[in-house]
């Protein structure tokens, strides 16, 4: 245990404290007063104003797609666009096992059902490989597109998610559901600002979705936002989360199943002056990678950086253990000295809701669970 010694000391001084450190805190030093302010100035503090408009504009140049949605939180996005691209009960989305339980239970939510599939050792999200071998084995074409030939289920749609801001391998994933038939949603809500052969992370799939919430790079609070280069899935987004109500000065007519998903004007005016700071936030944290990578190697731990053609976000950062013996006393040690750490998620097949549903070997996702372990990740 003593031999963890160094990291706490090192993380310490990093973060100049002799204090708790946790693993991310919100940094608001913006004009986040100031927007707050002039929005209940406004008496616009509810679900439209026109803070809610401008975040949704900042979007679309961060993520450079036609068009944004602001929603109450990722979970409800993830839930929405996914059944944007049609998913609909009884059907099977294919997603990992290792992730935050949003992912899965946004899957749900629709009544349909998960199939969990592997992730890569480098990347720890969605595998490409495993989406092409499990489609091999089940997969049928037909006419109205791709169905499990194990379950009689149709597989309406693929949702890889970025874990902590590092990109799965799109290329190969988009070719892979290209030639399936199978739309891709983009779980984002750990990686906004992170990139792929150049291109934001969210605007690759039909729909990409980000979180807001107050652990994420940058918060509103609770919130969430849904992109799409496709401006009539976004604006049937935004009327489905916006109680599907037809326009009309005075009239109350739905016209189907909507929700109350919208984002209140105070949350989006929090959000517009902390997307103001997304590329300082993003060097700092760069910067503070750069110091763990050098810092790590001289510890022979494996600190987890970006991969090639990519640009990671550094929203938490992670180090890879030996083994889950190694893993298990580094989290003792350092949670005892006050430097808070974190194992990655139990794999969704494990949480008592999830462990009926049809999964592959999971050799990588179970691998990664007994090593990574994030470590203290906020901008100083
Ligand atoms: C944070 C997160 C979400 C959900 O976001 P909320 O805004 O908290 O609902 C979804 N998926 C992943 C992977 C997340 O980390």
């Amino acid at each position: 245990m003593e031999n963890f010694k160094p990291v706490t000391e090192y993380i310490k001084n990093l973060y100049d404290t002799r204090e708790f450190i946790p693993l991310h805190v919100p940094k608001f030093r913006g004009k986040e007063k100031n927007y707050l302010e002039r929005c209940i100035d406004t008496t616009f503090v509810s679900s439209v104003g026109k803070f809610v408009d401008q975040f949704e504009d900042q979007m679309v140049q961060i993520t450079g797609t036609q068009k944004a949605v602001a929603v109450v939180n990722g979970t409800a996005g993830i839930q929405v666009a996914l059944r944007l691209v049609g998913v609909k009960a009884g059907d099977e989305v294919l997603t990992q096992a290792l992730t935050f339980v949003a992912t899965a239970n946004a899957i749900i939510y629709n009544h349909a059902h998960p199939v969990f599939l592997d992730v890569d050792l480098d990347t720890m999200g969605l595998s490409p490989k495993a989406v092409s071998a499990f489609l091999e084995d089940y997969g049928e074409l037909r006419d109205d597109g791709c169905y499990n030939k194990k379950t009689g289920r149709k597989i309406s749609a693929c949702l890889p998610m970025h874990t902590f801001g590092f990109p799965v391998h799109l290329d190969e994933l988009i070719s892979v559901c290209k030639a399936w038939n199978i739309p891709i949603v983009e779980d984002a809500a750990e990686s906004l600002g992170s990139e792929y052969k150049g291109k934001p992370t969210g605007s690759f799939g039909e729909l990409g979705v980000f979180s807001f919430n107050g652990n994420k790079i940058v918060t509103s609070g609770g919130g969430g936002a849904i992109v799409s280069n496709s401006v009539s899935l976004a604006e049937k987004g935004k009327y489905l989360t916006t109680t599907a109500k037809q326009p009309h000065p005075y009239e109350y007519f739905h016209d189907e199943l909507g929700y109350n998903y919208r984002m209140p004007n105070l949350n989006a005016a929090l959000a517009c002056a902390q997307l103001e700071q997304l590329d300082t936030f993003l060097a700092e944290k760069r910067n503070i990678a750069e110091i763990y990578a050098d810092f790590f190697k001289t510890q022979s731990l494996n600190f987890r950086t970006e991969l090639p053609n990519t640009k990671a976000n550094y929203w938490l950062m992670c180090v890879e253990l030996e083994n889950k013996q190694d893993r298990d006393a580094f989290l003792k040690y350092t949670n005892s000295e006050s430097v808070m750490t974190r194992p990655i998620w139990q794999l969704m097949f494990r949480l008592p809701m999830y462990e009926k549903f049809q999964k592959d070997n999971q050799k990588n996702a179970i691998f990664l669970e007994e090593r990574i372990v994030n470590i203290p990740s906020s901008v100083r």
